[in-house]
């Protein structure tokens, strides 16, 4: 995601020479905080597989923090409607440090698609979720060998 700096935001200050520590897979970052017009940089610790640009993403309060995995996504569309995803799901790593979840504070997978409900699973989850996955992806398949075999793709796509 690329969010232009949020104008009139004073740009970062170097980190404190008396850095807090910072816990292992951590890295300092500069974080723009405040009300729109009113808002500086503060330094705080970020996952290192967090990719948000948290200098130039503005929160209201350092609680609203959160952090976000590098997305991937999976989509497919329809011979009906060209070039229209009719199913997309993007899923990344994600956490809230400052929820009252442990759950949602622990890195955890979130699942989007259209639905407006986020499907968030623990990594063990995350594993039986992609089995699911992987075994239906080759019943997808098992469907597209039936579909020739009785004739499909008349158009030879
Ligand atoms: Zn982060």
């Amino acid at each position: 995601m690329t969010v232009a700096p949020e104008l009139g935001a004073a740009p970062p200050v170097p980190p404190p020479s008396a850095a807090p520590s910072v816990p292992p897979g951590y890295r300092l970052v500069p974080a723009l905080i405040g009300r729109p017009g009113a808002a500086s940089h503060v330094w705080l610790p970020c996952p290192d597989w967090c990719v948000v640009d948290h200098a130039s993403v503005r929160e209201v309060d350092v609680a609203d923090v959160d952090h976000y995995g590098v997305p991937v996504a999976w989509s497919v569309g329809s011979f009906l409607l060209p070039g229209v995803k009719v199913l997309e799901v993007d899923v990344r790593v994600h956490a809230d440090p400052h929820s009252d979840d442990s759950r949602l504070r622990s890195p955890h997978v979130v699942v989007s698609s259209d639905d407006p409900l986020d499907a968030f699973l623990t990594p063990a989850v995350a594993d039986v979720a992609a089995d699911g996955l992987i075994a239906l992806g080759l019943a997808v398949r098992e469907q597209a060998r039936l579909a020739r075999r009785a004739g499909g793709a008349v158009a030879g796509v």
